[in-house]
């Protein structure tokens, strides 16, 4: 897997959403995506996902252009958008083959993709009738249902009760053993549990991008180190 992102720009109307952003990954790791509301997060991985398209720059998926291969681009990307978008009256196997068939997946793989995000005692219900979390690890099966290389999740444990955010977690962790993940979080002890490299945009520009100990710095904590980037800018 590799991805590069060039000098990638967009605006609504007179607003920069992202302003000249570079970033290559080449190795399977967890990367967490921090900063600010507005900063222009999911922007960023809605650009790459192909969901919007950026004003300037391009974005070369496994040295493809992605939106010149939108096709092979969308096959080997998951997304788990923000707000996790779901058919609510659709069952959770109707939902997952549906998407199966959208992907041309095997109806084999919805077994295996429920039994990995942890929702086999729910399998049968309804997807209005689950819970917050469980709707979560729905949203995350549609997302690898395709045995994507590239995963994005976009604040993926939002809303979710402590017990839930560590179950989602572990499933994420699993799932990043062998893929690589782009996450947008808010949660500091996310980064810490998950990444090995945090991207820190702010602003629509970029200010960090290292692994997580070089991130921290010679700050306390990553939540100091998150404002001084942010508010104070040393
Ligand atoms: P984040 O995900 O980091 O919170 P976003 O990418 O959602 O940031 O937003 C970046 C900037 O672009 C913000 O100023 C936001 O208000 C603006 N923005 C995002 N989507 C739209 C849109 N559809 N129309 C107008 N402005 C938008």
């Amino acid at each position: 897997m590799s991805l590069q992102i060039i000098n990638l720009k967009k605006k609504y109307g007179e607003q920069i959403a992202l302003n000249n952003i570079n970033i290559s990954i080449d190795n399977n790791e967890i990367i967490g995506l921090l900063g600010p509301n507005g900063a222009g997060k999911s922007t960023l991985m809605k650009s790459i996902t192909g969901v919007i398209r950026p004003d300037e720059g391009s974005i070369i998926f496994n040295d493809k252009n992605i939106f010149e291969n939108e096709i092979y681009s969308k096959k080997q990307i998951g997304f788990l958008p923000e707000n996790n978008p779901l058919y609510m009256e659709m069952y959770i196997k109707e939902y997952l083959l549906f998407v199966a068939n959208l992907h041309g997946v095997s109806e084999n793989r919805i077994d295996e993709v429920i039994e990995l995000v942890g929702i086999t005692p729910e399998k049968s219900k309804k997807i209005s009738q689950l819970s917050k979390g469980y709707k979560q690890r729905v949203g995350l099966a549609q997302a690898i249902l395709h045995q994507p290389d590239l995963l994005i999740l976009d604040e993926p444990t939002n809303g979710l009760d402590p017990n839930q955010i560590l179950e989602i977690r572990n499933v994420i962790k699993e799932i990043g053993k062998e893929k690589t993940i782009i996450l947008s979080t808010h949660i500091m002890q996310e980064v810490e549990a998950l990444c090995t490299r945090v991207i820190l945009i702010h602003e629509g520009n970029i200010l960090q991008d290292c692994p997580i100990d070089q991130f921290q710095g010679k700050y306390n904590s990553l939540e100091e180190a998150f404002t001084h980037y942010t508010i104070n800018k040393d």
